[in-house]
């Protein structure tokens, strides 16, 4: 008897936690075998993502379609990740952290040593759009920035449609590039189980319950905080927006739900979500060429939701009381931060110190989650990962209305 992939992922996902749980430290020796499917996995994301982005605007036919579809999508990125902040906040009054965990301030070596990474940060705004034009565009997808790696797909679309019956060609071989790099894509995921299992069984070995009990009320109130939005703000939208049923779409993209979870990276990712989005929840091409990649690298509700509780966590720890207007501010700028951070494991924790900055909270309050960040890491990222797939569901059917949800027979097949 088959078993299918998810059930397979699935049973990878619990072995390594027991696993983890059992050998502790030991188990790092199946490490490389995470490594290698983490590699495997990145090393199809830059072509799969300019292939299929470029079909993608060459199936749209016009530039104003495609100024509807980034209009709408970023908008509901921007609304979304503001909702995820407010519960995160509401989260932290709730769930009281700051009073309830028993820990001590960080010395400070610990703190010096934690906002050391953070020092890099302080890139404007002005240079981060700048940044988003390639100067060469080989460079960007050689460092695997997605972003440029949109742009340029962009401009090759729009060139291809605008240049006609003679970039047949162009489009011709981006076609069939695409549909390569899906079948390389799918070839990868049946190893998916092994991968999950040499990413997670470490993470579980090296974080024992030692070192999560003290902080185990922030892991619950960000747990709960992510589980209301993904039930209310998800369900809610792939049910009234997409019109589909929520829980065809939960089921769906559960394997990817369960890599983002091991792996933390929203960014490695990109390849299984458009995968599941595509196969199983039947969203198109063109809508999720577009909408995934570039969510996964601006979306990224998880992430708000934690700066929310993080703040409260460490006003509360510090005896901070925030003022209204404070509050308002958290949500502005957490949004912003959100957006800000990378799709790689430990980013947000670097980002949230411009939410410390903009309330005046000490920096120093990052030492206190850093032990445990991992696991909020990898709360926040499953988290990331699905509101990306359901705003795909949202742009499909506002795009293609009755015609929606038709793709899967279409998709070339992985
Ligand atoms: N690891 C997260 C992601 O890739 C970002 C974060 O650290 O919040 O989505």
């Amino acid at each position: 008897m088959r078993i299918s992939l998810v059930y397979q992922i699935l049973i990878a996902f619990i072995l390594a936690i027991i696993a983890g749980a059992i050998f502790g430290e030991a188990i790092f020796v199946v490490e490389p075998l995470g490594e290698l499917f983490l590699r495997l996995i990145q090393f199809v994301i830059v072509p799969l993502v300019l292939a299929s982005l470029i079909v993608g605007v060459t199936s749209l036919g016009s530039g104003k379609q495609m100024l509807r579809l980034g209009g709408k999508t970023v908008g509901y990125f921007l609304v979304t990740s503001f909702l995820a902040v407010g519960i995160g906040l509401s989260m932290g009054f709730l769930f009281n952290p700051g009073e309830v965990a028993d820990i001590d301030p960080p010395t400070e070596e610990e703190a010096e040593e934690e906002l050391e990474d953070t020092e890099e940060q302080d890139d404007d705004v002005v240079d981060v759009i700048l940044s988003i034009v390639p100067e060469n565009p080989i460079e960007g997808m050689a460092e695997a920035d997605i972003l440029q790696v949109i742009f340029f797909a962009l401009a090759l679309g729009i060139g291809i449609l605008l240049v006609g019956e003679r970039a047949e060609p162009v489009k011709n071989f981006f076609e069939s590039l695409a549909e390569v790099m899906f079948k390389i894509t799918g070839g990868i995921m049946k190893v998916a189980p092994i991968g999950v299992f040499g990413i997670l069984a470490p993470v579980v070995g090296e974080h024992g319950l030692a070192v999560l009990m003290p902080l185990l009320v922030v892991i619950a109130a960000l747990a709960v905080g992510c589980l209301i939005h993904i039930l209310v703000v998800y369900g809610s939208a792939v049910k009234f927006l997409g019109k589909i049923s929520p829980l065809k779409f939960f089921k769906g993209m559960s394997p990817a739900f369960m890599f983002a979870f091991s792996a933390a990276s929203s960014a490695a990712t990109i390849p299984l979500s458009m995968k599941n989005v595509q196969e199983n929840v039947g969203v198109s091409n063109n809508t999720s060429s577009f909408v995934i990649p570039l969510g996964a690298t601006i979306n990224m509700d998880g992430t708000a939701l934690y700066n929310g509780v993080a703040v409260l966590f460490i006003a509360q720890f510090y005896g901070v009381q925030l003022s209204f207007l404070e509050i308002v501010t958290v949500m502005v700028v957490a949004t912003l931060a959100a957006i800000g951070t990378a799709g790689v494991p430990g980013a947000g924790l670097i980002m949230l110190t411009i939410t410390l900055t903009a309330v005046g909270l000490p920096l120093e309050g990052v030492a206190l989650v850093a032990a445990i960040d991992r696991i909020l890491d990898m709360i926040r990222t499953g988290t990331n990962i699905l509101g990306d797939s359901a705003c795909s569901v949202y742009i499909e059917r506002s795009e293609h209305k009755d015609k929606a949800f038709q793709a899967d027979k279409n998709a070339p097949s992985a």
